[in-house]
């Protein structure tokens, strides 16, 4: 799995120091050294066909889990590189909260060079990351989720759309509420700049995190109801 990204990142210049721990390393790797990519859990089959949950056992194959089959999301597909820990966090947590925009680049020809579990990206025509608040926009000067969909947009030659959604209300941080809190945090938080821009487009949506999903369901729910004819979702790492 980790060879396969790796060979999808060939063409790609790293810095001599590693993304995850910081660590100088003597030849240029991948971003990470070669400590922290045997951290990296990838995520692959058995996964929830849907939500891209990665699910117990090895025999049966990809299928639904509870909670799609509860509430089946305005997604089709949601799928993550790897799981929210270890050298993984840590990169998301330079990148994002470090202001490091150079290991977003990084971290985002990851995302568009791994092969994700029944997902191929080709076959999308838009790409648009999950806004942030403007005043979220100010303080941090950069939003995480356009520099990583710049590079799949790159990498698989879809036009990016950063301003077709629109994140109106400035939410909580959902860092510390539970699973319903975090629904509600963000109902009615996304709006479209104009229903024409997603009209009838096949949507790469994008984030970094994917925690409990409610922020990416809530906005596939904003896009299909601008008549998108899918909404699939890719985020860097998933909790799990
Ligand atoms: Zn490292
Ligand atoms: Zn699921």
């Amino acid at each position: 799995m980790i060879k396969k990204v790796l060979e999808g990142l060939i063409d790609v210049v790293f810095p001599p120091s590693c993304i995850g721990c910081g660590a100088f390393m003597h030849e240029s790797g991948f971003g990470f050294c070669p400590r922290c990519v045997a951290q990296i859990a990838c995520i692959s089959s058995p996964v929830c066909s849907c939500c891209g949950l990665p699910v117990a056992g090895n025999s049966g194959g990809d299928h639904l889990c509870g909670e799609c089959l509860r509430e089946p999301p305005s997604f089709g597909k949601a799928r993550s590189l790897g799981r929210y820990e270890k050298a993984l966090l840590e990169a998301i947590h330079r990148f994002k909260y470090g202001g490091d925009i150079a290991i977003g680049e990084i971290l985002g020809n990851w995302m568009a060079a791994y092969p994700y579990p029944d997902f191929e990206p080709k076959g999308h025509s838009l790409i648009i990351p999950v806004p942030l608040h403007l005043r979220r926009l100010r303080e941090r000067e950069f939003n995480q989720s356009a520099i990583l969909a710049k590079a799949l947009s790159r990498r698989f030659s879809i036009p990016l759309d950063a301003m077709a959604l629109k994140r109106r209300v400035h939410t909580e941080p959902q860092v510390a509420l539970g699973k319903g809190d975090r629904e509600a945090n963000v109902r009615g938080a996304f709006e479209l700049a104009a229903p024409e821009r997603v009209k009838g487009e096949r949507i790469i949506l994008v984030d970094d995190v994917y925690t409990t999903g409610s922020t990416v369901k809530e906005c596939a729910r904003i896009l299909m109801g601008g008549k998108a004819a899918a909404v699939s979702v890719l985020t860097l790492a998933r909790a799990v």
